[in-house]
């Protein structure tokens, strides 16, 4: 196993650069977008990941992104991946590369004000609920279906948003099957809406899968992983 033979490096070192190449050639290999999940870790060690060709990070927490981007390196493609709040919306998106935490009407409606304030499109995914845990947020089916029904008949026309497709969180457990199942509802669901069409909308992104159970996710038909304390250690 990969970790198991890097453990001792990963001691050592605070960006696990080994593992992050070996990762990354696997990834690319399987054409699946490595996105390095940099919560509570410091622009320093975002740096050592950039600096071996990593540009895509993502954050779960306004102010920490906001003040990262503001000192890190401007090609650097920042992903919002944590609950976002309306009254934020507008500090992230003059810049935000791709908001992948959408999870409800309300939030994508001031997404797509913001956008157009800042005259750009930004590019979205939605979040969907499919794990047990009650504090996970997302939309459910039904939620999901109301949301593609309606869109056709009433008048929010999310000009200035381009909604790329799902995002989805397994529940935190060692049952691997239930992950299985679960990641195999998200493929389903992605699969369904792939030919529905928001405005804007081009359904190409499933992001499913972290450290513990990538692997599995890209087994059910993920195409981009958020893998956190693998690349960087564990967070405290
Ligand atoms: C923290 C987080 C991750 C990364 O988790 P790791 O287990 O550290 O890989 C991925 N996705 C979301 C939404 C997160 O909040």
């Amino acid at each position: 196993m990969l970790i198991s033979q890097f453990e001792n490096l990963k001691i050592e070192l605070p960006v696990n650069s080994i593992l992050y190449k070996k990762i990354n050639e696997e990834l690319t290999r399987k054409k699946v977008t490595l996105v390095a999940v940099s919560k509570k870790k410091s622009a320093q060690e975002i740096i050592e990941l950039y600096n071996l060709g990593q540009k895509k990070f993502g954050e779960n927490y306004v102010q920490e992104l906001i003040e990262k981007q503001e000192q890190l390196p401007k090609d650097i493609h920042w992903h919002f991946i944590g609950h976002l709040q309306s009254n934020k919306v507008k500090y992230i998106a003059p810049f935000v590369s791709l908001i992948q935490s959408v999870d409800s009407k309300k939030i994508l409606i001031e997404i797509d004000k913001q956008a157009k304030k800042n005259n750009r499109i930004i590019d979205c995914l939605l979040q969907v609920h499919i794990a047990e845990e009650e504090t996970k947020f997302g939309f459910d089916e039904n939620e999901l279906q109301e949301l593609f029904a309606t869109n056709s008949t009433d008048n929010t026309n999310f000009e200035n948003i381009c909604i790329k497709g799902l995002m989805g969180m397994a529940s935190f457990t060692h049952d691997r099957e239930k992950i299985k199942k679960e990641f195999l509802l998200l493929k389903k669901l992605f699969d369904k809406y792939a030919s529905f069409t928001i405005r804007n909308s081009q359904f190409t992104t499933l992001s499913m899968g972290m450290s513990s159970d990538y692997e599995m996710a890209i087994e059910e038909g993920s195409n981009m992983v958020r893998i956190g304390s693998l690349l960087f250690g564990e967070r405290h």
